[in-house]
C-alpha cells in the first residue's frame, strides 16, 4: 500500500478543486494511482493526492533516467548542450560568481559552469548521485533539498532546471532561494510546459506529467505569477526544443491502445536518431510560436 497525501492548491492556498484525469507511474512498473487536478481558484494544476514523503523515494529508483548516463550520441549531443547551456549561463553574471545548482544530479552543469570560471555548487536531493559527483568530480555537492542549504545572499544566480515541477512546495522553495541570492540575484527556472502544443494533443498521454513524480505543472503564466508572489521579476522566458515529449507521448498513446514491446520502446524514444530528426522542424516551430514542450524563466530578484 502507497502512503498518499491529499493538498491544497500551492499558489493561491485554495482546497477546492476538480479532477483531470487519473493514472499511474507510466516510466516503471510501480503501484498506486494518482489524480491530476485543477484549482478551482487560480486554475492551477497539480497532482493530489501524491505519494506522501514516506513513499516518494520508491517512485525514484536506480533507473530512473536523469540518473543514469545517456548512452552514445545521446551521451555526447547531451554534454555539448551542457557545455552550451554553461557558456550562456555564465554570461549573465560577472567572472567568478557563485552559481547554485538545485538538483545537480551527477553535476554535469557544475563541471562545464566550474571550466566558465565559475563558483559552481550543487544540492542533490539523490544521496548515492550527489557522494559519486562529490567523489569522482571533487564538486561541492550537498545532499539534501534547496532547504539544506544555509546562509544570506551568497550566491549571485540559482539555476533550477526541471525541479520544480517534482518539490512538494514550489513555493516555499522560491521563498528560500530568495533569501540565498544576493541583491539583484538571478533565478533560472525551467520546467515542462503545461501550455505546449504536445501537451494539448496528448492530453493525459502527455510525457510532461510524469505521474507520481511531478506534484506541480505550469504554464509560462502561471510559474511568473509565482515568482511574482515571491518578488521575482521574470525578464525572459524562452523555450527548448523537445522532440522526446513528442516520441515518448506517442509511445504512451498506443500503449493505451494495446499496443506495447520493446521495439516501440526503442522507436518511440529520444534513442532513435532518425525520429528525433524528423520531429526537429516541428519542435523549431513550436519555438517559434512560443508553445515548446519545456521553457526556462530568467527571474531578477526584486529590491
Ligand atoms: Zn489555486
Amino acid at each position: 500500500m502507497v502512503a498518499k497525501e491529499t493538498v491544497g492548491c500551492n499558489l493561491c492556498g485554495e482546497s477546492s478543486s476538480f479532477a483531470l484525469f487519473h493514472g499511474s507511474d507510466r516510466r516503471h512498473p510501480l503501484p498506486g494511482i494518482f489524480t491530476m487536478i485543477r484549482c478551482r481558484a487560480c486554475g492551477h494544476v497539480y497532482l493530489s493526492p501524491r505519494p506522501a514523503p514516506s513513499s516518494i523515494g520508491m517512485y525514484y529508483p536506480d533507473t530512473y533516467s536523469p540518473y543514469t548516463r545517456q548512452p552514445g550520441w545521446l551521451g555526447i549531443a547531451t554534454r555539448w548542450m551542457r557545455r552550451r547551456e554553461a557558456r550562456s549561463l555564465s554570461r549573465l553574471v560577472a567572472p567568478g560568481a557563485h552559481v547554485l545548482e538545485v538538483g545537480c544530479a551527477s553535476g554535469d552543469l557544475l563541471r562545464e559552469l566550474r571550466a566558465c570560471g565559475l563558483h559552481a555548487s550543487g544540492v542533490e536531493f539523490n544521496a548515492r548521485v550527489a557522494a559519486d559527483a562529490r567523489e569522482h568530480h571533487g564538486l561541492d555537492i550537498t545532499a539534501g533539498t534547496v532547504a539544506d542549504v544555509t546562509g544570506e545572499a551568497v550566491f549571485d544566480m540559482v539555476v533550477m532546471r526541471n525541479v520544480i515541477e517534482h518539490v512538494p512546495s514550489p513555493r516555499d522553495d522560491i521563498h528560500h532561494i530568495r533569501g540565498l541570492l544576493g541583491p539583484n540575484g538571478l533565478l533560472l527556472l525551467s520546467t515542462d510546459n503545461l501550455d505546449s502544443w504536445d501537451r494539448r494533443v496528448f492530453g493525459p498521454c502527455w510525457y510532461g506529467y510524469d505521474m507520481p513524480r511531478h506534484f506541480n505543472l505550469f504554464s509560462p503564466q502561471s510559474l511568473e505569477r509565482l515568482l511574482n508572489a515571491e518578488h521575482f521579476t521574470v525578464e525572459r522566458v524562452s523555450f527548448s526544443l523537445v522532440p522526446t515529449h513528442w516520441l515518448v507521448s506517442s509511445r504512451y498513446w498506443l500503449e493505451d491502445r494495446g499496443l506495447k514491446g520493446r521495439w516501440l520502446e526503442f522507436l518511440l524514444s529520444s534513442r532513435n536518431l532518425p525520429a528525433v530528426a524528423a520531429l526537429l522542424p516541428l519542435t523549431f516551430v513550436q519555438r517559434l510560436a512560443r508553445t515548446g514542450g519545456r521553457m526556462s524563466l530568467l527571474a531578477r530578484k526584486a529590491a
